[in-house]
């Protein structure tokens, strides 16, 4: 039967369609009012405001944002990372219900570079995660993919704000193991996670130093059946190749452990440990501490992002930028003599 012809289907449309015109259509004081309370489809309007780009959008987001600040925070904010295929939606999705089984409310958000190119590798939709996504003690939020890393970050961490102001006091936040989005999601979670699957010798060759250096706690995914023992082997390689690792300013030595989502094994662990870090850095003042210190390097990433743009659509560069290309194309000026002309023609200096 064809979409016209199904009555039904028509009518819920019809409702869906209305229903997100009366929503778009609130202020953004009720929005807040309703996020504050609860409401998951004011909170997925702004998060669409956030995105939006007509600009008008994006600016009654940003009120809504301001007036949340007050009651975002109180929650633990949690990175994942791993290379496609280790085994994350799956871990998320068995960590995220045993979670809300505890009580929790958990938003799952999203920051994935690679998903503007065709590999599209995380939170494409929703049927990653169906079981989680039917929870009603779970939020998840498909990527935001396009614009700048810088972009999207920022978009994510409003979102995170957000999330935390409707009451969800777990954020995980995915992404893939590779490219930058590492150090965007390490410089906005309190804890970073890195998934990890058990090879056969080559257990550290997977996934570059720095990220494991980041790491708070490494899981060797898929630890099930014939898998078990390589697990094992790659647990013990792993903590030995950290303790090479210089020891992190917060005092916390980064756990290693074996998990398996489809038989649930790890999971509690892991929450056990996630658990004993927020205690132990609260106590010692560096959870606090790490998140203001990300607060300004947000800002200054905002900052350097703000400047780029002003720079590159400064009408003396614009106009200038083609006739020093082709003196440095002729070898006439070094890279370094080019940039400084430039710059200086840019602010008439
Ligand atoms: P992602 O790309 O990192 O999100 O990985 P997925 O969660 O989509 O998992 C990739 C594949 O590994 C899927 O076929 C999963 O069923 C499988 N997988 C995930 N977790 C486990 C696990 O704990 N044990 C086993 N045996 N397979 C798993």
């Amino acid at each position: 039967m064809s979409q016209s012809t199904n009555p039904n289907r028509d009518k819920i449309a019809q409702l869906i369609a209305s229903k997100k015109k009366h929503l778009k259509q609130l202020t953004a004081d009720v929005l807040f009012e309703q996020i504050i309370g609860g409401s998951i489809q004011a909170l997925s309007e702004t998060i669409t405001l956030l995105e939006s780009k007509n600009n008008s959008d994006y600016l009654k987001a940003q009120d809504i944002i301001k007036k949340v600040i007050p009651y975002a925070s109180k929650s633990i904010r949690i990175g994942i990372t791993g290379v496609p295929g280790v085994g994350k939606s799956t871990f998320i999705e068995s960590f995220g219900n045993f979670l809300t089984e505890k009580g929790h409310k958990v938003a799952v958000l999203a920051i994935d570079p690679s998903s503007e190119k065709s590999r599209g590798s995380i939170l494409g939709d929703k049927t990653r995660m169906a079981n989680l996504a039917a929870n009603p003690n779970a939020y998840i939020r498909p990527t935001a993919s396009s614009g700048s890393l810088g972009g999207v970050a920022q978009k994510t961490r409003e979102s995170v704000l957000l999330c935390e102001a409707a009451g969800f006091d777990v954020i995980l936040i995915e992404t893939v193991g590779v490219g930058q989005s590492e150090i965007a999601v390490h410089s906005m979670t309190d804890f970073f996670l890195l998934l990890m699957l058990a090879g056969a010798g080559d257990e550290l060759q997977g996934i570059k130093r720095g990220i494991m250096e980041m790491a708070d706690s490494i899981l060797i995914s898929k630890a099930d059946g014939e898998n078990v023992k390589y697990a094992n082997i790659a647990r013990l390689d792993y903590k030995n190749a950290l303790h090479l690792f210089p020891a992190n300013a917060n005092n916390w030595i980064p756990k290693v452990e074996t998990l398996s989502s489809l038989e649930n094994h790890g999971v509690e662990k892991i929450w056990n440990i996630i658990t004993d870090f927020k205690q132990m850095t609260t106590e010692n003042r560096h959870f606090d501490y790490k998140r203001n210190e990300q607060q300004k390097f947000w800002m200054n990433e905002s900052l350097k992002e703000r400047i780029l743009t002003d720079f590159y659509s400064n009408a003396n560069y614009i106009k200038h930028k083609q006739n020093i290309e082709s003196q440095l194309d002729k070898g006439e000026i070094t890279s370094f003599q080019a940039a400084e002309l430039l710059y200086n023609i840019t602010y008439k200096k």
